[in-house]
């Protein structure tokens, strides 16, 4: 099978930073179809070799299993090509155009890797120069939108010029093997359906950490915030793998259907939910990495009064059969205590304690998803000091741990999120995109809480940088008698 896959925003930095050593990878790995082209677009006059020296040159800045050789490097090299063009200047299109029917491959991946005020306009012109064909698939970026109303203008304009099957919305999280493990342990496994519901969890946590701050990207973060930037999709997404029924069957729309319920099924918010189980926190200077760093207002490109949001912690119930009652906590931040994305599974205490166990202790699953990759189950067992002979007549339980590395386990250059999803979308596999009904309704759900910010003269809460946010966000959890999992 042939493919073109054409990288619109093919010098930017998700392009060389993770699309083009994703795509590295896939080559060394020997699973990128042969034959294809990998065509990079931007506004640059680059020739072909200049754009091939410039993606060498940017591999020395990022993260491969192993270092290429020269060798190596140039036979990935002679699938790179450039074109130049304007995605605003209609005139452009026929350029690419006439590149593409050079080969006329079998699959043509658009993947719009620009500025999401471009997608519309790109769609449209796309369509106009031909490019719409049966055999084009189209990859979007997120954020798609700013909010419900500018989401469902992309999509409609999307949806006009291509078929749902042909557009795949990225949610790189979605790709992360630890998440497909989620999928793996919840429906290729019997032992944890029986207790994966209301009357066994106590509560389930869903933490994506970073310890960076916005970094070069401050004007960007500064109109986009947490919310946006990370609850509406990636938390999201993993609420509803957690969430979701057991699909009918693997297929995409079987997987997507049952994620959509979860979304449709998340309790509305009222003005009572959005004042005390919604907190939002703003880093201030602080201390990360042993190392003294500013606060987010004095980030580049951040407005100094800027009242956007660093930091979220929300509490939403699954208003259906199997979680009614059941908290789930989301909780995401920029230059929090550690690097640490991670789903809890607090399961209820046993219901008559024969043994000593500390307060409201239960049994907990961890899935971690970075920067380890495997799943924890915490358990309670007979420590030393008990065969040593207690006096007491109740026997005292110590903590222990079941832990399943996956990097130990299947090696650590397993195939990586990017890598995963850039091979689904050559291959036409949507299982791990996102379809339009669920990220509008996602942003359904989010918009609320953006319109109560947006009133709400407060502002965001102020915490140090290398801490784990506001304090109201443990106040919050609190009052439900929990704890986040580093606090427990
Ligand atoms: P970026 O570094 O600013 O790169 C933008 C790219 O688009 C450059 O190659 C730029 O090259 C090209 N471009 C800009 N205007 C153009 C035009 N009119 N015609 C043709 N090409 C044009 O942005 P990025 O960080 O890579 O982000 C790209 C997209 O991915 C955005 O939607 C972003 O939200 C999303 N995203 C990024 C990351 C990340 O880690 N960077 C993560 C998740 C999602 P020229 O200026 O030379 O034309």
């Amino acid at each position: 099978m042939s493919f073109d896959l054409v990288l619109f925003g093919g010098t930017g930095d998700l392009a060389w930073r993770k699309l083009m050593p994703a795509l590295f990878q896939a080559f060394r790995h020997g699973s990128l179809p042969q034959g294809g082209r990998i065509i990079g677009v931007a506004r640059d006059d680059l020739t072909d070799d200049a754009y091939r020296a410039l993606i060498r040159a940017r591999f020395d800045e990022v993260e491969l299993a192993k270092r290429p050789s020269a060798e190596e490097f140039s036979r990935f090299a002679a699938l790179l090509h450039f074109v130049r063009m304007d995605l605003s200047k209609p005139a452009d299109y026929a350029r690419l155009a006439s590149v593409l029917r050079e080969r006329n491959a079998d699959t043509v991946v658009m993947y719009l890797a620009t500025a999401p005020s471009l997608f519309t306009m790109a769609c449209e012109q796309l369509a106009a120069a031909g490019l719409n064909t049966p055999n084009t698939r189209l990859v979007l970026e997120k954020p798609l939108g700013h909010d419900l109303a500018s989401n469902r203008a992309i999509n409609e304009t999307v949806r006009s010029v291509l078929a749902e099957k042909q557009i795949f919305r990225i949610d790189h999280y979605l790709g992360k093997p630890s998440v497909q493990n989620l999928f793996a342990l919840r429906f290729g496994n019997s032992l944890f359906e029986p207790l994966w519901r209301r009357e066994t969890i106590a509560n389930i946590q869903i933490t994506i950490a970073e310890d960076l701050g916005v970094e070069k990207r401050g004007a960007f973060y500064d109109q986009t915030g947490a919310l946006r930037d990370m609850v509406q999709n990636h938390a999201l997404q993993l609420l509803c793998a957690i969430g979701m029924e057991p699909p009918i069957n693997a297929h995409a729309d079987a997987i997507r259907d049952e994620k959509l319920k979860v979304l449709r099924s998340l309790k509305p918010w009222t003005p009572e939910t959005l004042t005390q189980h919604v907190i939002r926190g703003q880093y201030t200077a602080g201390t990360s990495g042993g190392e003294h760093v500013r606060g987010y207002r004095e980030e580049p490109g951040v407005d100094p009064q800027s009242n956007t949001e660093t930091f979220v912690a929300l509490r939403t119930e699954i208003a259906n059969w199997r979680w009614a009652g059941v908290p789930f906590y989301i909780r995401t931040g920029k230059r929090l205590a550690g690097r640490d994305a991670r789903i809890v599974v607090n399961f209820r205490p046993a219901p008559h304690a024969i043994f000593r166990l500390p307060m409201g202790a239960g049994n907990r699953l961890v899935i971690n998803l970075q920067p380890k990759d495997g799943l924890e189950l915490h358990l309670f067992a007979q420590g030393q000091e008990n065969r040593a002979g207690a006096k007491s007549a109740v026997q005292s339980l110590a903590p222990v741990q079941l832990d399943l590395d996956f990097d130990k386990r299947f090696g650590s250059e397993r195939v990586g999120a990017y890598e995963r999803l850039l091979l689904d979308v050559i291959d036409g596999r949507l299982n791990l995109f996102v379809r339009s009904d669920e990220q509008e309704e996602a942003w359904r759900w989010v918009e609320p809480v953006l319109d109560h910010w947006r009133s709400d003269s407060s502002g965001p809460r102020p915490y140090a940088a290398g801490t784990w946010g506001p304090s109201a966000a443990s106040a919050m959890i609190a009052r439900d008698s929990h704890c986040w999992s580093e606090e427990c």
